[in-house]
């Protein structure tokens, strides 16, 4: 035992070599990762994308039989039930919120001047989180800039107002910064996504909130908008964020008016809105609304299982390995087929996730801390399996030490590259740099920082409530092909099959890389576990707070 740095400098620098970047598996944790194989994730592959699993949609036949399927699984394994009362179930309570745009009304009402009838669809699209058949609303709105409250970056467009009962106003996106170290330059941390405004606004008590769609700042058009809001939106039942009555989104042109009506100039309102000094305003203007809606409650299920840790192990460092089984059902379709069956998204996912489950589980050796595996509903629906898992997980957040999450393993052979968006977050880096070296992976740069990815898979839901996640995906080189051969069977998936029907299973499929990322992500996870303490975000990330309040959200 090494007691003093003093007397053996130069073992303790070796120590701190070795807990960077050389630590090893023991043998028999070595060998059940040699063990991973691409033929039993095809097999799960295979069956979770047949007809028969009619699409895995959430709260259908097909996504029940699914969740049943992966609960077997890990009931073979040996795996310790962690959903509702002793089984591997956890039941994710979920409403269906449709607008009913003819009876459904929209009216800017300022203190002098005539009112402003909006047209749903054309000038605003809105829905009623609150899950009710009507609601209304008649209440003053409050410009409150890009709607942020960011302690990192001493930035608060609160301060000082109450907006408790009140519609807000707000830009989509966050202040322009060329500054890394100001909301993080040029790309797009969370306080950027819509997701936040509307769930910002449910935090302040607000009953509404009136978000200006600029297609410049949001990088796609009103026509996205207006469709991703036309159809049936999902929630989690009684979801603490999201309470507004109102949520909704309207074109910059009927912004103008409205800022206009009460005297003031929407250019110039918006580019102070980005500056230092900024400060939120009752506006001398109301939202007078009528939201109407169908509203359909329905469950689905997440499967959770717990590989327990060896007994003389601690607690408080639990690792978790995520992926979503839900696709989008049997729904319509421009063809005749009108199964989704989701073989790549996220049926290989699917298939790593049961894989490692039965690696861990068959290993000679217990490894020294919890192994949670979960397979997560309704991530196609916006996050809401993984969401409702971290606001309840099996053990509380604070002793998951890192999350690792698959969604979506092209099965087309080898990769020679990574994609671990987020990794580069968390003090667990140095490590995840090591091991890619070790599967002679090199790591790719996110290429669309605007974009931010990040928030947009299961991985993030766990973060949110503070747990160190990523997600681990092939990347766009493969051997024996070409350097461009990636990108050209990326391309040609999005365009022919990404949540289409055709996403079908084929045995022509090759499911090395599968088998490869999860041999990667079985070394991550033991490696995480073998490090003294658990992983942590780096200082000045956007989640390290909730990391520290371990709390939820
Ligand atoms: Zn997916």
């Amino acid at each position: 035992v090494l007691r003093s740095p003093t007397v053996f400098p130069v073992c303790f620098a070796l120590i701190c070599v070795f807990a960077a970047d050389a630590q090893s598996l023991p043998p028999a944790a070595k060998a059940a990762e040699e063990g991973i194989s691409a033929d039993r994730i095809r097999a799960h592959v295979k069956f979770l994308a047949s007809d028969l699993l009619e699409g895995r949609g959430p709260g259908q036949r097909g996504g029940e039989i699914a969740a049943e399927y992966i609960a077997t699984q890990f009931a073979l394994d040996g795996l310790k039930p962690a959903g509702d009362n002793g089984t591997f179930l956890q039941r994710v309570p979920l409403a269906g919120v449709t607008p009913v745009p003819e009876q459904t009304r929209f009216s800017l009402v300022p203190k002098s001047g005539a009112p402003i009838a909006l047209r749903f669809g054309d000038d605003f699209v809105t829905s009623n989180q609150t899950q009710t058949d009507s609601a209304s609303v008649d209440a003053p709105i409050v410009w409150v800039g890009y709607g942020i409250d960011a302690p990192e970056y001493s930035w608060d467009d609160f301060k000082g107002v109450d907006v408790r009962g009140k519609v807000l106003l707000a830009l989509v996106n966050e202040p322009a910064s060329e500054d890394e170290k100001f909301f993080k330059g040029k790309a797009l941390t969370y306080y950027g996504r819509w997701t936040y405004k509307f769930e910002q606004a449910s935090r302040k008590g607000a009953i509404g909130i009136l978000i200006i769609h600029r297609t410049d700042l949001a990088s796609y058009g009103w026509d996205v908008v207006r469709n991703s809001w036309s159809g049936e939106h999902d929630y989690l039942q009684n979801d603490p964020l999201a309470t507004l009555k109102a949520a909704s989104w309207i074109q910059l042109d009927i912004a103008n008016k409205l800022f206009a009506s009460t005297g003031m100039d929407a250019a110039q309102a918006i580019a102070s809105a980005g500056k230092r000094g900024f400060t939120a305003r009752e506006l001398p203007i109301r939202l007078q609304a009528r939201v109407a809606s169908k509203v359909r409650r329905f469950e689905s299920m997440n499967v959770v299982g717990i590989l327990p840790r060896a007994e003389t192990a601690a607690s408080g460092q639990a690792i978790m390995y995520t992926a979503h089984y839900d696709h989008f059902g049997v729904g319509p379709s421009k063809t005749a087929d009108h199964i989704y069956n989701g073989a790549a998204d996220n049926g290989t996912g699917c298939g790593v996730l049961l894989e490692l489950a039965y690696a861990f589980s068959h290993a000679a050796i217990r490894p020294p801390h919890d192994v949670i595996f979960a397979s997560v509903t309704a991530e196609e629906q916006g996050l809401l399996g993984s969401e409702y898992l971290g606001l309840h997980p099996p053990v509380p957040a604070s002793q998951i030490s890192l999350d690792l999450n698959y969604d979506m393993l092209l099965p087309i052979g080898d990769p020679l590259s990574t994609e671990l968006g987020g990794a580069e977050r968390t003090s667990f880096y140095p490590q995840v740099q090591a091991t890619a070296e070790q599967f002679h992976l090199t790591i790719e740069p996110d290429a669309q920082p605007m974009a931010g990815h990040y928030y947009r898979s299961d991985h993030f839901s766990l973060a949110r409530v503070g747990i160190p996640a990523f997600s681990i995906g092939e990347g766009t080189r493969y051997a024996d092909h070409p350097e461009a051969w990636g990108q050209e069977q990326y391309q040609d998936y999005n365009k022919n099959r990404y949540h289409q029907p055709t996403d079908e299973y084929s045995d022509a499929m090759d499911f090395t890389g599968n088998a490869k990322m999860a041999k990667f992500g079985f070394v991550l996870g033991w490696k995480a576990m073998q490090g003294n303490g658990p992983v942590q975000w780096n200082s000045g990330d956007e989640f390290e707070a909730a990391r520290k309040r371990g709390t939820t959200r």
